[in-house]
C-alpha cells in the first residue's frame, strides 16, 4: 500500500490560490517535505508560499529565489505534475503567464 500524498496549499501573497499534491518524501531529492517561500531578487518580496498542510508535523522551510509577476514570470509551478494541481492553482498560473505576455 502506498503512502498518502503530501498536500500543499499555495499562497499568492496572503491569498490561497490552490493546492498541489506531492509524493511524500520526494521533492528534488529532499526527503523532509519542506514548505517553501518564493523570494524575488528584484524587489525583495516574499511573494508566494507553498505550505505543506498534510502531514502537518515536522515543518521545514526553504526559500527559493524566483522573480515575482512584476519582475519575472511569477510562476509557482516548475516541473510539477500538473495532474496533481488543483484547477484553481492552474488558473492562477495561466493568469500569471497572461499578465507577463499581455499581447499574446
Ligand atoms: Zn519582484
Amino acid at each position: 500500500m502506498s503512502e498518502p500524498l503530501a498536500i500543499y496549499t499555495c499562497f499568492d501573497g496572503t491569498v490561497p490560490v490552490g493546492e498541489i499534491q506531492h509524493e511524500r518524501g520526494v521533492w528534488k531529492g529532499i526527503n523532509h517535505l519542506p514548505s517553501w517561500a518564493f523570494f524575488c531578487p528584484r524587489c525583495g518580496e516574499i511573494w508566494g508560499r507553498v505550505v505543506r498542510t498534510s502531514p502537518a508535523e515536522n515543518q521545514h522551510w526553504l526559500v527559493m529565489q524566483r522573480p515575482c509577476v512584476a519582475h519575472g514570470d511569477g510562476q509557482m509551478l516548475v516541473g510539477q505534475d500538473l495532474n496533481r494541481c488543483s484547477q484553481a492553482l492552474l488558473q492562477r498560473e495561466l493568469l500569471a503567464i497572461l499578465e507577463r505576455y499581455p499581447n499574446v
